[in-house]
């Protein structure tokens, strides 16, 4: 049976067709799976477990009706929805990985990891984030009042955005050294991750090995995913049907 896996979905209500288009992927392919891997930012905002948000609450309900048919599901904390925690789990019936994990894919290790660790150029962004994976950060965050943290989430962002666009491409991409450390570490040979909204099979050489790293692609316009089984990865693009409707409209 396939494994499947996909990252940066940054579901969220200002693109309903994103999180309708994932419930009808999880209806129509991921059932049929072993195993759904989601390799960071399922949601663009997770600021607690309490959450209430009608959009959020389908997807956890879809994630839900996979897992009780049997489909096992891991999450992983991308550099968005980093506070998934027990709840989320409960709600949803999924496992939480740590980044870096190691899969065992049919004998062969494969390192699965967001990605965001692996952009040490960017440091003003890694600085960020060593702080905000502390956990006495974190637990101070969760005990703000829900509608501050999200306050606070969406003032992130926009300063996020800014930094996106006033930061050379290249420096928001991965480190080769990085992605090299993190091959050897894990003592994986194949690296998956997302992050870099990059889509792509990447094919190298390292310490004489020939090592392979796929990136997933983000759900912005379209869906996409990689598929698994038998030793054999393809990634898949999914076309939105709504969106070519509107673009042939306008
Ligand atoms: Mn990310």
């Amino acid at each position: 049976m396939a494994r499947l896996f996909v990252s940066d979905l940054h579901l969220d209500a200002s693109l309903p067709a994103a999180g309708t288009q994932f419930l009808e992927f999880l209806e129509t392919h991921a059932v049929h799976a072993e195993a759904l891997y989601i390799l960071g930012d399922l949601f663009e905002a997770w600021v607690g477990d309490d959450d209430t948000d009608a959009e959020r609450h389908r997807i956890c309900e879809g994630l839900a009706r996979l897992t009780a048919r049997g489909v096992a599901c891991f999450v992983m904390h991308g550099n968005r929805d980093f506070l998934l925690g027990e709840g989320f789990c409960r709600r949803t019936g999924a496992q939480l990985l740590p980044d870096p994990a190691v899969a065992e894919l049919d004998g062969e290790r494969v390192l699965l990891t967001h990605g965001d660790v692996l952009c040490t150029d960017d440091h003003s962004y890694q600085e960020l984030r060593t702080m905000v994976r502390d956990r006495l950060w974190q637990r101070r965050f969760l005990a703000l009042p829900f509608s501050v943290r999200e306050l606070l989430a969406s003032q992130a962002r926009a300063g996020s955005r800014r930094h996106t666009s006033a930061t050379y491409a290249h420096i928001m991409d991965v480190n080769a050294g990085a992605v090299a450390t993190a091959h050897r570490l894990a003592r994986a040979a194949r690296m998956i991750h997302g992050h870099t909204h990059r889509p792509g099979v990447h094919q190298g050489l390292l310490d004489g090995t020939p090592v392979t790293r796929i990136v997933l692609g983000a759900w912005y316009e379209q869906g996409s995913y990689l598929w698994y089984e038998n030793g054999a990865y393809e990634l898949r693009a999914l076309p939105r049907i709504g969106n070519e409707a509107s673009a042939a409209a306008s």
